[in-house]
């Protein structure tokens, strides 16, 4: 163990703990209050929603965990033991857009991770591929993203964040720009590969339902700068499916989310 780890570094107290915002606040150049105070622990494995209006924040808070943006005050903690295999980094980040490469075709989107870590290309090929058959694409690592519906090239953005074998995967609003149907099959997959791998999934929404329906806990923001409104654990026996979603159960979490998200639409427009 390193001297590091036994005092009070930015460690301590991380055990079983994957991410840990403490009075986190974001102020951007503009002025704008972003973000918080906001107090934020994710266990490791923890299947966690940010629920939010537009623009409360929630972007903001997945970059900062990312370390994609930097806090104004606060900390932000990931547990470095998680760091990903092969030098890669410990997250994995699905945005809202699938952001492809459009002149390369799915595997070389995919492995796009890897050769920037300089993974020799044999071996990021074949990872590649796995990755790809976790999302269900296979059969389309030829195919150029023009190809592919909107699920299927939001697949491939999920088999991309996979690829590197993060312990952390941040979702940001990855399924708002598809169809119902679409969106349910990929929440029910997301489950399956959560189940599977379990990941620790930090996953952004405005849908009460796809939150309770995906997640262990809710986490309900206000309105920006966005704190944290409420907190919903939502119990349900496992594997969750259609059952679920048709459940009284179901029903019953969603109202009392959805009581708890309404004071943070206040004053807007419908
Ligand atoms: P959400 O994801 O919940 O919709 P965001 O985190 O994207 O919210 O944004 C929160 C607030 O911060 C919004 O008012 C947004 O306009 C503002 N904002 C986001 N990114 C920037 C930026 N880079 N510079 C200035 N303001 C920003
Ligand atoms: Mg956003």
């Amino acid at each position: 163990m390193s001297l590091d780890a036994v005092s009070a570094g930015p460690e301590a107290g991380m055990a079983g703990v994957a991410v840990r915002l403490r009075g986190v606040t974001k102020v951007y150049d503009s002025g704008v209050a972003a973000l918080g105070p906001l107090d934020l622990e994710v266990r490791r494995g923890e299947f966690v929603s940010l629920l939010g209006p537009s623009g409360c924040g929630k972007s903001t808070a997945l970059r900062l965990i990312a370390g994609l943006a930097v806090q104004t005050s606060g900390a932000v903690d990931v547990s470095r033991g998680l760091a990903g295999a092969h030098g890669t980094p410990a997250i994995g980040f699905v945005f809202q857009e699938p952001t492809l490469m459009p002149w390369a075709d799915v595997a070389a989107n995919v492995r796009l991770p890897l050769k920037l870590a300089n993974m020799p290309a044999a071996e990021a090929t074949d990872r590649a591929m796995a990755a790809l058959a976790q999302v269900g694409l296979s059969e389309f690592a030829r195919s150029y993203p023009r190809e592919l519906s909107g699920g299927m090239k939001m697949r491939v953005s999920l088999a991309r964040a996979l690829v590197t074998e993060p312990e952390i995967l941040l979702m940001d609003e990855p399924f708002a720009a598809l169809d119902e149907i679409t969106r349910f099959r990929l929440n029910n997959d997301l489950l399956a590969l959560w189940r599977a791998l379990r990941k620790t999934v930090v996953f952004v929404t405005h849908s009460v339902f796809e939150s309770v329906y995906l997640s262990q806990r809710v986490i309900v923001m206000s309105a920006r700068p966005g704190r944290i409104a409420a907190e919903f654990r939502i119990e349900a026996s496992e594997p969750r499916g259609e059952e679920f979603r048709t459940s009284a159960d179901y029903a019953g979490f969603c109202r009392k989310v959805s009581a708890a998200l309404a004071p943070a639409y206040e004053g807007r427009r419908a």
